[in-house]
């Protein structure tokens, strides 16, 4: 950063069910830590329906343009009415071609311990382009099922750059490649071999390089997770094994995601919009606010950044302040309350 005090424009989405909630405590804990944003509200989602029946209204896409940085909550996808996902029009649009799911243990003496890993999804590519269709035989609409996926060199290679650059850039040492080449030979095969190139050309003697295949991937990730450090993957098994970590660290309610693109970048909670205990005032903030905390270390405020994971830490360890999903009682208010106080 050229200079620490200047102000930056930022898209805010509170988004649908929790994310209001969630949103106010994430917003709360930032004004505290004097972060330097400049909230351009947009509505998008159920929201954007609801405000001019759009699930991703103009004026949402012209504020994340301008100010090519977002902090989102959940949205929903209303069922019927032919939308499609405005998380997945997002992507698209903003070509955020990186999804940015780091694992790492805050509430110490679980099942799993001090895990610290991230798991780099390719997020525009591969099985999830949505290429699908049915084929009818003797009637049957829905005899066949058929999807296409595609993998690019160039896809691939992007991605891959990217997560070696940022391995690199955050001190880590090892990345993993997750791949199934040994069956989905092309598809899955030009990952692995353009990860393999690449680490020759540009990354030996760098950082530690190691490939595995995807069923094995999950099983050593739940015996032994404390063996990687950065795993790199396509799109679907990164949607997988990145559920998969979260769990490693108590589930969604702690998980950040960052979505990376070439022209924005969009931080988000994994989780979706919990219709089920909306509006009750007992959704857990902390995913939204390690996504905060990210979107902070991408703007280049480290020492923000710090302060808030500290402030978190200390809220649920010392204080043992912790919402419900978490086994405790407080509800999101008082949560964020005693957070607040910790900064
Ligand atoms: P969900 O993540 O919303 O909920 C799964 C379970 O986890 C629920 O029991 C919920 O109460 C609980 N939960 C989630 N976040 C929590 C939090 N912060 N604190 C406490 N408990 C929490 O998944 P779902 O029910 O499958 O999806 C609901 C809606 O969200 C769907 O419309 C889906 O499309 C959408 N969704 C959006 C995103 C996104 O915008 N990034 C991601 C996933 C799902």
């Amino acid at each position: 950063m050229s200079d620490p005090t200047a102000r930056i424009p930022a898209t805010l989405i509170a988004g649908d069910g929790i994310g209001p909630e969630i949103m106010e405590a994430t917003l709360a804990a930032l004004d505290a830590l004097g972060a330097p944003f400049d909230w351009d509200a947009q509505t998008a989602g159920l929201g954007g329906v609801q405000a001019c029946n759009d699930p991703l209204p103009p004026a949402t896409l012209d504020s994340i343009r301008r100010t090519r940085l977002a902090l989102k909550g959940p949205l929903e996808t209303p069922v019927g009415g032919g939308y499609r996902s405005s998380n997945v029009r997002l992507r698209e649009e903003f070509k955020l071609f990186a999804n940015l799911r780091p694992a790492l243990t805050v509430i110490p003496g679980g099942r799993f311990d001090k895990i610290d890993l991230v798991v780099v999804r390719e997020n525009l590519e591969g099985l999830y382009i949505g290429h699908e269709h049915y084929v009818q035989i003797d009637g049957d609409p829905h005899a066949v099922a058929m999807a296409t996926g595609i993998n690019t060199r160039a896809g691939c290679r992007r991605i891959l750059e990217y997560a070696f650059e940022h391995a690199i850039a955050t001190g880590r040492k090892k990345i993993t490649l997750v791949h199934k080449a040994n069956i989905m030979k092309a598809l899955t095969g030009i990952f692995k071999e353009t990860g393999e190139q690449l680490y020759e050309e540009k990354y030996k003697g760098r950082i530690a390089f190691d490939t595995v295949i995807v069923d094995a991937c999950a099983m050593k990730l739940v015996l032994n997770p404390w063996q990687f450090d950065v795993i790199v993957t396509t799109n679907l098994f990164g949607d997988i094994l990145s559920d998969l970590v979260a769990g490693l660290v108590g589930g969604l309610g702690m998980a950040p995601g960052a979505n990376i693109g070439a022209d924005a970048a969009i931080f988000e909670a994994v989780h979706g919009s919990a219709p089920d205990i909306a509006g009750q005032g007992i959704a857990n903030p902390v995913a939204l606010m390690l996504a905060a905390a990210m979107m902070l270390e991408h703007v280049g405020h480290l020492d923000k950044a710090r302060r808030l994971r500290q402030a978190i830490d200390a809220t649920l360890n010392i204080d043992k302040v912790r919402t419900g999903d978490l086994g405790g009682k407080a509800g999101t208010a008082a949560f964020t309350q005693a957070l607040v106080a910790r900064i």
